[in-house]
């Protein structure tokens, strides 16, 4: 199986001298292309370090980073801001957009840095996106008048406008009711069935279980690793309580 990522004894410290702690220490993770994998831990663990250092949008003390078969250490920072813009998306607990463009400037807005691309075909993307999502009616609305769920879903099309390779959730549907929360799996499950690897940190059990492999981050380091089947709702229950179950065992 081929990785999308690699990241090999990965070291991250904050802090001086004796307030020096590792919030990364020596951890290993392998992504496989077309994965969907959930990183799961208590508040400080790691997991939001753990994402920014595999995708090269914070640096490392330690270790090695490849993606898409390259090391991220040999790129300077212009060229690492390429490889996000075109191969990775991101999508976090609030999507951030500017409050004087309407929603299909928001999910365009990235898009239009890149002077290659045709507008025409930008807005097109950008519509074809937001229907398949749900919010194809929304277009011309403010952000302020959609909502939470609705934004977030807008904050997944304005991510998967470069068809992405990856796609990185910093708890995607932690400020969302169960229900909303529901519904956005739905979506990275449609995105990750069409081959685009998702990679989500989440607190939720009912969130985790609907990936194939669970991380299990304490302290820094990955303490145990859960391999669920890719998504069948029929055994959804079964696949919470396992979840549940090693939360319990590992005492997260
Ligand atoms: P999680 O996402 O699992 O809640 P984080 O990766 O955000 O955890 O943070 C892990 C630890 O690193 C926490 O103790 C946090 O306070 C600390 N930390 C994160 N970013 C910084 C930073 N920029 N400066 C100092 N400490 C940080
Ligand atoms: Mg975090």
């Amino acid at each position: 199986m081929k990785k999308i990522i690699i990241g090999e004894n990965l070291v991250k410290s904050f802090g001086e001298g004796n307030e020096k702690y590792r919030v990364l220490d020596e951890v290993f993770v392998e992504i496989n292309e077309g994965e969907f994998v959930a990183i799961m831990g208590p508040s400080g663990s790691g997991k939001s370090t753990l994402m920014f250092a595999l995708s090269g949008m914070d640096d490392i003390d330690g270790g090695k980073v490849t993606f898409d078969g390259k090391d991220l250490s040999v790129f300077k920072e212009n060229d690492l801001a390429d490889i996000r813009r075109s191969k990775m998306g991101f999508v976090f607990q609030q999507p951030t957009m500017l409050k004087n463009l309407n929603i299909l400037d928001n999910i365009i807005l990235p898009s239009m840095r890149d002077n290659r691309k045709n507008v025409s075909e930008i807005n097109e993307k950008a519509r074809t996106l937001m229907k398949k999502v749900g919010i194809a009616e929304l277009e011309k609305r403010d952000i302020t008048q959609v909502s939470g769920g609705q934004l977030q879903r807008a904050g997944i099309c304005r991510a998967l406008m470069s068809n992405p390779k990856i796609i990185f959730g910093d708890e995607p549907t932690g400020a969302l009711n169960s229900k909303s929360a529901q519904d956005i799996m739905d979506i990275f499950s449609d995105i990750n069935s069409e081959g685009t690897a998702v990679m989500l940190v989440t607190h939720d059990a009912k969130i985790a279980a609907r990936t194939e492999r669970i991380l299990f981050m304490c302290d820094g380091k990955v303490v145990s690793e859960m391999r669920l089947q890719k998504f069948y709702d029929t055994d959804i229950d079964d696949r919470i309580k396992k979840v549940t179950a090693r939360l319990q065992e590992i005492g997260i």
